[in-house]
Parts: C-alpha cells; structure tokens; sequence
C-alpha cells in the first residue's frame, strides 16, 4: 500500500511542479513514507533522515517530509526529536501535501498534519489521474480495520475501515489498463471486508474480469473471516483471477489466536482453504506469522508448525513479536516470562526453514515443464525477461522475440529458492 501511496503523493506534488530523481543530491525536497508495524520501521526513518541530513552538510537544506504511519503515530514528536524533519503528513492527509508544501514555502513553518480525512482523500485523489504505468499495477480499494488484533497498530495508524467508491475504483483500474497495465492487485488492509453500498470485493472482481486488456487479477491482504461464500466463488467464475490467495493465519494454535483477539480458529482457517480447493486444487496459499507472541508455549508453537505442514503455504512472510505501544498485548509483553529473544530467534529460524522448503519443492515441481508467465520488464544489462507464474513466482528467461505485458510459455530448466529460469521460444518466429 506504500507503494500505492508514493506513487499517488508524486503525482500530487507533480502538480505544482516537482518531479522525481534519482540522482539524492539533485532533490530539494524528500518525502520519506513510512511504515509503522513493527519498531525496527520506526527506526530506520531516523536512520534514513541521519543520512540526508549527512549528505546535504555542506549544500542548501532540503524539504523534509515524514509520511504515513509513523508520522500518524508520532505526529509532532517527530519534530522534537529530529528538527530536521520540516513536516509530518499521516496517510489520511496526504492529498493536501501540495498546498501544505505551498504554505510551507509561505510561511517557514512546520506542519503536523495528521487528521483523518479518508472520505476528502479519495475524493480529492479521483480528480488527479494515476500516472502508474506498470505491467503490474496497484489500486487500493479499502483502507483502515475495525478488527483490533491485539498485536496491531493499524487500527490506530490508518484508522476505522473505510471502503472507496465501485464506480472510482472501476474508473481508475480502467486508466491505469489503458496506461499499459496486465494484472491489477487490489489492496486494502482488509481487502475483502470491501463493502461500498451493495458492492462486495467479488463485485469488483467480476467487473474487472470484464476488462477486455487485462489479463490477472490479484487482491491482498485478506483476514480469514471475510472470505465469504461470493468470494470464494469467485474464484470459480471469475478466468482472471489467480489462484494464488494470501491468506495471514498467524498462529496455528488456538490460545494463541484467541488472545490475539483474531476473530478465527485454526479449524475455520482449514474449512475455508477445502473450500477454495474444492473449486480449484491448483489454488495455493501463502501467509504470515508471528512467532513469541506473549505467552506463546512449546505446545503453540507445534499447533503453527502443524498447520504449516498440513497446508504446505508456497510462500509466507514471518516476524518476531514486536510490542507496539498502545496495543493490548504491548501490556502482556512483562507478564510473559517464556519467550527469551533468542528463544524466539530460534523458532523463527525452525519456522522459515520449514516454509522455504515448501517454498522449493513447488519451484522443483516447475522443472522441464511450460508455465504460463506474464512479462513484466526486461532486465537491465541483460538479454534476459522478467515476468511472473500465475502463483507469484519470479521467472528470469531467454526468448528471442518477446514483449513486456504478453503471456507466455516457458520452459523451466533451473529453479532456487525464490526463482524460476527457463526460455521461451517464439514459434510464429520459428516457422518463419
Ligand atoms: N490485515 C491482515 C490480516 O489481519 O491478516 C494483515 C495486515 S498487517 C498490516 C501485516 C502483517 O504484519 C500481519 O499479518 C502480521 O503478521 C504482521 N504484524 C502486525 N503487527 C505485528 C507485530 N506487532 N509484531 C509482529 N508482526 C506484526
Ligand atoms: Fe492488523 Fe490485520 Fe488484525 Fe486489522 S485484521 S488489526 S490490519 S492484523
């Protein structure tokens, strides 16, 4: 969602004239868009910021501007803490950032700005078009949660759920196909809880297979208890929509979930993916975790790795707890006594090897087979394509006549953990 929001904070600003660059010693100003899930995020903004304020010593100061969750957190601490900082915006103000740097040009004052405005936003971003011009390309379509895991900042950061206009939505999935785009990932914090009047996200779904240039459909992150029975069906009726579902579970045992307040148990987790496979066995899953959540024991942990092996996740995402203050389980942290740091260390270490072999013994299940792979780019230096199965994997291959945005057949002949590589030839070429 970052992504989305620094592409759409350039276009605003492109509106009273700046441009990006990629040479840091040519920008007079900088916007940092920040995330604030976990602590070590919050620090690498400070970190970053250290290193602009090094690099300008000696030249003329240069705008500096904290956006998203960390500056909706801390607002005007930031400045306290780091004067360099010139302005704060959350990711609810950020369609103003060109009047506020106006009135900063103005008056030479600092500026909090980290109100709620999500309706203004989005009405206000509508009016500016999305430059975006990816093969692959994003639209948030639902922002903020009402769910309150207890583990979760953002809540409180992006604020309550809030889900944008069909026709807005539609309109903007149509420019950005007409701007070159294939697949389109819709994304919300809780993207399937989209609920605008009697539009659901299977609703959007189905109009955008409609879309005659578009050719994928993805929408992440989902929480299990809004994979509702339209949804899933979804997935039968809708060709375009990859059968590749990203699924947070966090925790495989049922204490745990429910002290963390998620709202479903391990059984429902396991009912809704025999759903989606009884459509589709093809359909594969991939997730988060957090390990060491307070009060976590030996026994918790085995119901994860459990799970883990009987759903066999293709590709997964998993974290230490991090305390967040202000969230429910930032005040169990003292009382829990079992979970050492190197203790949770060593968990996470378990857990991701389990999740990278699943990870590569998929990828081998590619080998001297033809996949379908969308191209995204071609990479730089190389006489190579970059492009993407329909389950996410990265593929790096050889053709001899190929375009960004097709889809085509390749052949793998190699594989690592992350990667697939192969060719792809032409036939229309080898028959001429
Ligand atoms: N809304 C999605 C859901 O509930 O499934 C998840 C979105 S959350 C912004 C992204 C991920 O960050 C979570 O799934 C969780 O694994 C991780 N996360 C959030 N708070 C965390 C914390 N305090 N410590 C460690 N990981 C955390
Ligand atoms: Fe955070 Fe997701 Fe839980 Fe909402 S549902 S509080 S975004 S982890």
């Amino acid at each position: 969602m970052n992504e989305y929001d620094s592409n759409r904070i350039s276009d605003i600003a492109s509106t009273i004239g700046f441009k990006k660059t990629n040479v840091s010693k040519d920008a007079d100003c900088f916007v940092l868009n920040t995330c604030h899930i976990r602590q070590k995020a919050t620090e690498k903004v400070y970190d970053e910021i250290g290193r602009v304020k090094k690099n300008f010593r000696n030249l003329k100061k240069p705008l500096v501007i904290v956006a998203g969750c960390v500056a909706q957190a801390e607002s005007d601490e930031m400045i306290k803490r780091e004067p360099y900082i010139d302005m704060v915006i959350g990711p609810q103000s950020y369609h103003k950032i060109a009047d506020l740097i106006l009135d900063y040009k103005r008056n030479n004052k600092k500026i909090d700005a980290t109100e709620f405005d999500v309706v203004k936003k989005f009405d206000e971003l509508n009016k500016i078009p999305n430059t975006q011009n990816k093969i692959s390309s994003y639209i948030t379509i639902q922002e903020g949660c009402d769910k309150f895991c207890h583990f979760c900042v953002v809540p409180y950061t992006r604020g309550p759920e809030y889900s944008r206009s069909f026709t807005q939505i539609i309109e903007e999935a149509n420019t950005l196909v007409n701007n070159g785009a294939k697949e389109i990932i819709l994304l919300g914090q809780n993207v399937n809880a989209y609920n605008y009047k009697k539009y659901r996200l299977s609703s959007l779904i189905k109009e955008l297979d409609s879309i005659k240039n578009l050719k994928r459909i993805r929408f992440t992150t989902s929480h299990p208890k809004d994979m509702t029975k339209d949804l899933i069906e979804s997935y039968r009726n809708c060709k375009k929509l990859m059968p590749l579902l990203h699924l947070p579970i966090q925790s495989g045992s049922n204490s745990i979930l429910k002290s963390m307040n998620r709202k479903h148990d391990r059984e429902y987790y396991l009912s809704v993916i025999k759903k989606l496979k009884n459509i589709n066995k093809n359909i594969k899953i991939s997730s988060d975790f957090i390990v060491g959540y307070p009060n976590e024991t030996k026994k918790d942990f085995a119901d994860t790795i459990d799970i883990i092996k009987k759903i066999g996740f293709i590709n997964s995402y998993s974290f230490i707890f991090s305390p967040r203050p202000g969230t429910p389980a930032y005040d169990l942290t003292n009382q829990s006594e079992i979970n050492t740091f190197s203790e949770n260390k060593k968990k996470l270490k378990k857990l991701q090897n389990i999740l990278d072999n699943f990870q590569l013994e998929y990828n081998k299940s590619f080998l001297n087979k033809y996949t379908e792979v969308l191209i995204e780019n071609k990479l730089k230096k190389q006489e190579k394509y970059f492009g993407r199965t329909e389950n996410m994997i990265p593929v790096i291959f050889d053709s001899n006549n190929c375009q960004s945005g097709e889809l085509v057949s390749v052949k793998i002949t190699s594989f690592n953990q992350r990667n697939l590589f192969g060719f792809h030839i032409d036939n229309k070429v080898k028959a001429a």
